[in-house]
């Protein structure tokens, strides 16, 4: 569906400090399209943060501040995803064609080293066994990040930023279907603590029906702090202490996260990573990210097959989609980590030789029987992470602003609700959990393993494209874990090789091979293709419905447009 610009027009609510009341849902108003192109466009998975980012731009924010007004936004009315309590990567694409990235991802405490997830005997310790724990957050990064991109980037003042999120938590929001949904069943992750216990489930320890107004004064608070002092207020001082207290306090043996942890953070400016695909110029965030090499690769090694020719509804084309996305995962386990700690041969991955190499590899008739990582230029020796913990927490947003400036921003607590653990009214991340849990295979130390001050690997893909000649085009991303890269890459390919309209692009059916298992979306025309795919040596095949999160801006002839996958629509209602 196409997103049209949403009113900041909260509806009157009956509004009880803490704590979270039934009442009749109400929408926002809808208004005109046209004013999208006029002062830019917002794409955000809730229709409440899109309208703070809109809120900004009209006041004469630019893609930056607006960037930031919906990632504070969804730390309120999203906080089964992302927050303040995370990290996330933004990518700032100019009008010009200049690109810089900003890595807000977490870090690992000082103390952490390679046997942080291993048990008394020396074996890997279970996801579940350290996710609520102090062992699986990181030192937060969004603030951090916040900061950064708007010193180089923002316009208006800092504290105009966060007026909007402030007023959804002082205020209250409507929780929706999927806030309901995502905490039904996780009362030991979203209620770890007393205070997700009573913001987020009844008494009796039922989650929040939508429709319901949820207050969080707490969260206002801490907004304000940071708001008026800025983002020493978080990072420094007594509120760093604190923060750095409570995670220490739920890490088995109590040798956590620091103060020093906490002062120490910074959010670097780093190169983007750029390649291109049919004359479009794509770029996205590099090390610690997986996502952008992923789908540069993705994109890259298809470059030789004409795509549009086959059509988006023949099994082949997703056939050699697959084939390019299991060769481009096979580089990623092998090779991605922090790159300030561990070699990452960035360039040679995205060599135009080197992809023309791996996609030789690439047949139309039959699947790879093995798929190895290739040897791009700048190789170390590194073993492979075969780790793939469960993921699908995270939001993607994107803005472009009437200069024509993109901001492809995917911010994350890691999985839903993060850690479980709350500090200042938001979830506190799990992040450290898209470390390695295993430091060795084979004898040999695995790229990412988990040290003191590293960031983990992750698969986000905030991307932004320009059109071959060098204009602004497309700012998409997704939310989902490892699939972050492939939906993607897909939408890209929707639009670039099949014209599609942004909303169509992102709605495209689902693919993607987990090893050896190729999955296929339930409900689509895909799954009912299962026996086109096994006559193209794909033996292992299963469908499932994965949690798919996409959304982006992108230029049409008539202005700019922002959607978001279409599967999110019937979820984000706030009617029983
Ligand atoms: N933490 C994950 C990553 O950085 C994203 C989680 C998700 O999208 O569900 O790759």
């Amino acid at each position: 569906m196409t997103m049209r610009p949403l009113l900041i027009a909260l509806p009157a609510a009956l509004v009880l400090s803490g704590c979270a009341t039934l009442e009749k849902p109400g929408e926002p108003a809808l208004s005109p399209p046209q004013a999208q192109a006029r002062t830019g466009a917002v794409s955000a998975a809730d229709p409440r943060a899109q309208a703070a980012g809109e809120a900004i731009l009209a006041k004469g924010g630019n893609a930056t501040d607006a960037a930031i007004a919906v990632m504070l936004a969804l730390t309120v009315v999203e906080p089964q995803s992302s927050g303040i309590g995370g990290g996330g990567f933004l990518v700032h694409g100019s009008a010009d064609g200049t690109v810089v990235t900003f890595d807000g991802r977490e870090t690992a405490p000082a103390a952490a080293g390679p046997n942080w997830f291993l048990g008394k005997e020396g074996d890997p310790l279970s996801y579940r066994e350290v996710v609520t724990t102090g062992l699986s957050v990181g030192v937060p990064g969004n603030i951090a990040l916040a900061a950064k991109a708007h010193a180089a980037n923002g316009s208006l003042a800092w504290e105009e930023l966060f007026q909007p999120a402030i007023v959804l938590a002082r205020d209250g929001f409507l929780a929706n279907r999927r806030l309901h949904q995502s905490l039904e069943g996780q009362i030991d992750r979203a209620g770890v603590t007393e205070f997700g216990r009573s913001l987020y489930y009844t008494a009796d320890g039922a989650p929040v029906a939508a429709g319901t107004r949820i207050v969080n004064p707490a969260l206002a608070e801490t907004l304000e702090r940071i708001a008026a002092l800025g983002p020493d207020h978080f990072y420094k001082g007594q509120y760093a202490d604190k923060l750095a207290a409570t995670v220490a306090a739920a890490t088995p043996g109590g040798i956590g996260m620091t103060r020093d942890d906490v002062t120490s953070y910074e959010a670097p400016m780093r190169n983007a990573v750029c390649g291109s695909y049919r004359d479009y110029r794509i770029c996205g965030m590099g090390p610690p990210s997986s996502g952008g090499i992923a789908v540069i690769q993705i994109l890259g090694q298809l470059e030789r097959f004409d795509l549009a020719a086959l059509g988006a509804d023949n099994p082949v084309t997703w056939h050699l989609f697959v084939e390019s996305q299991r060769l481009a995962y096979a580089d990623r386990e092998l090779y991605a980590a922090d790159a300030d700690f561990v070699s990452v041969p960035v360039r040679g991955l995205v060599a135009r030789d080197y992809l023309a190499e791996r996609s030789a590899l690439i047949s139309p008739d039959t699947a790879l029987d093995d798929v190895a990582a290739g040897r791009p230029r700048g190789v170390v020796t590194v073993a492979s992470d075969g780790d793939e913990p469960p993921e699908n927490g995270t939001s993607h947003f994107a803005v472009v602003d009437a200069e024509g400036a993109m901001v492809s921003y995917t911010s994350t607590i890691e999985g839903p609700f993060g850690s479980g653990l709350t500090y200042g009214g938001f979830f506190l991340n799990n992040e450290l959990t898209d470390f390695s849990f295993s430091p060795m295979r084979d004898g040999v130390p695995v790229a990412n393993r988990v040290e003191g001050g590293k960031r983990p690997r992750s698969s986000m893909a905030p991307m932004v494209v320009y059109d071959p000649q060098g204009e602004p085009v497309l700012a998409i991303g997704a939310a989902g874990g490892s699939t972050i890269p492939v939906q993607t890459a897909r939408s890209i390919i929707g639009i670039i090789d099949f014209g599609l309209d942004i909303e169509d692009a992102l709605g495209l059916p689902f693919i993607m091979a987990f090893g050896d298992r190729l999955l296929l979306e339930e409900s689509s025309w895909l799954a009912d293709r299962k026996a086109a795919f096994a006559a193209l040596g794909h033996d292992d095949i299963a469908t499932a419905s994965p949690p798919l999160k996409a959304g982006g801006v992108y230029r049409t002839q008539t202005g700019w447009v922002a959607a978001r996958d279409p599967r999110l629509d019937g979820l984000l209602e706030t009617q029983e």
